[in-house]
C-alpha cells in the first residue's frame, strides 16, 4: 500500500484515492493535517491491512483521534509498512542478480561442454593419424582461439560474480539502515516505541533465564500541552530533544531509552532493582527540573520543565503489558500527587496492601 500512495500510484486513481482519504476523514470528524492525511490515504488503499483495521476499531470504540493517537498509529503502522515495501524492493533487486548470475553460469557452462568438445575432436583427428603439417597447425589455431574463448567467458563469470558479491553487501547495509530507520524516533533519534517493545520483551526472557531483575522507568513532561500553548510547537520540538538526550545519556547499554509516545518516554534498566532506578531517575528530575531553558533562537528564557516518573520492578514471570500498566500506575500516581516526581509502584502495592 505504501507504494501506491508514495510511488506507482499516479494520475486519476491518486486523485480519487485522496479524494475518498478527505472524504473519510471529514465523514469521521478527523482534522486534515499532513498526519492525519497519509494515514487515511493508507487505510482507504488498504481498510483491511493493519492499520486500516486499527482505524476501523478505534472509530467503532468512538476514541477520537488526538495528535498523541495519530502519532501513536505512524509510529507503529508506518514505519513497518515502509519497510515491508524497501524489503520488497530489495528482494526484487536480489533475484535480479541471482539471475543475471544464473544466466552467466549457464554461458560459462555451455562454453565448457563446447571447449571440450573441441578439445575431443582434436583428439580424434590425432589418434586417426591422417593429420600433416598444415592439418596440424589449423588444429593448434582452433585449440587457441577456444581456449582463449573459454578464458574470457570465465572472465565474465567472475567478474559477474563480484559486482554481484557488492551489489548483496550493498543491500544488506541498506537493510540494515532500514531496519534501524524503522526502530528509530525521527525527532529525538531515540528507540521508538517498537524498539522499546522488542528491548524489553527480550530483558524479560533473559530475566526468566538468569533469575535477574528489570526495571521499567515511565516518563511524561508535565503540562506540556501549555508549554506548546505558551512557546509553539516547534520550541516545544526542541524541549523533546533535550529531555530525551537526558534520556538518552541515562539510557545506555544494556539499558534502552526510548520515546514511546508524544512526550512519553521509557527507560528499561536490565538486571538493576527498583530502589536504585528511583534514585537514578530522581537524579536527573531534579537535573531538568533546575534548568532554565532558552529558545535557541533568541535566548529568551522559557522556564524549566519538570517530568513525572513512575517506576514498576518486574514480579518473576510477569508480562511486559502488566509491566507497563504498573509503570504507568506509578506515574499517574506521581501526576495525582503534585507532578515533578517519582512513583514506584512497589510502594503503591505496599499502601493498597
Ligand atoms: P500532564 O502533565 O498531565 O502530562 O499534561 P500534558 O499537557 O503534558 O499532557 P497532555 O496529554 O494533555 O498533552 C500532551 C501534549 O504533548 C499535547 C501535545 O501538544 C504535546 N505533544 C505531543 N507530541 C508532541 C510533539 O511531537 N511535539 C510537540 N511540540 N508537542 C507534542
Ligand atoms: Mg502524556
Ligand atoms: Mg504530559
Amino acid at each position: 500500500m505504501s507504494a501506491e500512495v508514495e510511488g506507482t500510484l499516479r494520475g486519476p486513481e491518486a486523485y480519487a484515492l485522496a479524494r475518498r482519504a478527505l472524504q473519510e476523514m471529514e465523514d469521521c470528524g478527523v482534522w486534515p493535517t499532513p498526519l492525519n492525511f497519509e494515514l487515511w490515504l493508507h487505510y482507504v488503499g488498504d481498510p483491511e491491512g493493519p492499520l486500516g483495521r486499527e482505524i476501523q476499531r478505534i472509530m467503532r470504540d468512538g476514541e477520537s483521534f488526538t495528535e498523541q493517537l495519530s502519532e501513536a498509529l505512524a509510529t507503529n503502522y508506518l514505519p513497518r509498512a515502509r519497510l515491508t515495501d524497501e524489503i520488497r524492493d530489495a528482494g526484487a533487486q536480489l533475484s535480479r542478480e541471482l539471475k543475471s548470475v544464473a544466466a552467466a553460469m549457464s554461458t560459462a557452462q555451455r562454453s565448457q561442454r563446447d571447449y571440450g568438445k573441441t578439445l575431443a575432436d582434436a583428439g580424434e583427428g590425432l589418434e586417426s593419424g591422417a593429420i600433416d603439417a598444415d592439418g596440424l597447425k589449423r588444429l593448434v589455431d582452433n585449440l587457441t582461439s577456444a581456449t582463449e574463448k573459454v578464458q574470457t567467458v570465465n572472465d565474465t563469470l567472475e567478474k559477474r560474480l563480484q559486482a554481484s558479491t557488492r551489489e548483496v553487501v550493498k543491500l544488506r547495509e541498506h537493510l540494515e539502515q532500514v531496519r534501524r530507520d524503522a526502530m528509530t524516533d525521527a525527532l529525538t533519534n531515540l528507540a521508538n516505541r517498537k524498539a522499546l517493545d522488542e528491548h524489553l520483551t527480550r530483558a524479560c526472557l533473559e530475566a526468566d533465564e538468569n533469575g535477574q531483575p528489570v526495571t521499567l522507568a515511565v516518563i511524561d513532561i508535565d503540562h506540556f500541552k501549555r508549554f506548546n500553548d505558551t512557546w509553539g510547537h516547534q520550541t516545544g520540538d526542541q524541549v523533546l530533544r533535550y529531555v530525551a538526550s537526558v534520556m538518552g545519556r541515562l539510557g545506555l547499554p544494556p539499558r534502552l531509552a526510548a520515546r514511546y509516545g508524544g512526550e512519553e518516554f521509557a527507560i528499561v534498566f536490565p538486571g538493576e532493582t527498583s530502589p536504585i532506578v528511583e534514585a537514578a531517575m530522581n537524579t536527573i528530575r531534579e537535573e531538568i527540573a533546575s534548568r532554565i531553558l532558552k529558545r535557541r533562537s533568541t535566548n529568551e528564557e522559557l522556564g524549566a520543565v519538570t517530568i513525572s516518573v513512575g517506576i514498576a520492578q518486574r514480579v518473576k514471570g510477569e508480562g511486559m503489558a502488566s509491566l507497563m500498566e504498573r509503570a504507568d500506575e506509578a506515574l499517574y500516581a506521581s501526576k495525582r500527587s503534585g507532578r515533578n516526581k517519582v512513583t514506584n509502584a512497589g510502594q503503591l502495592d505496599q499502601a493498597a496492601a
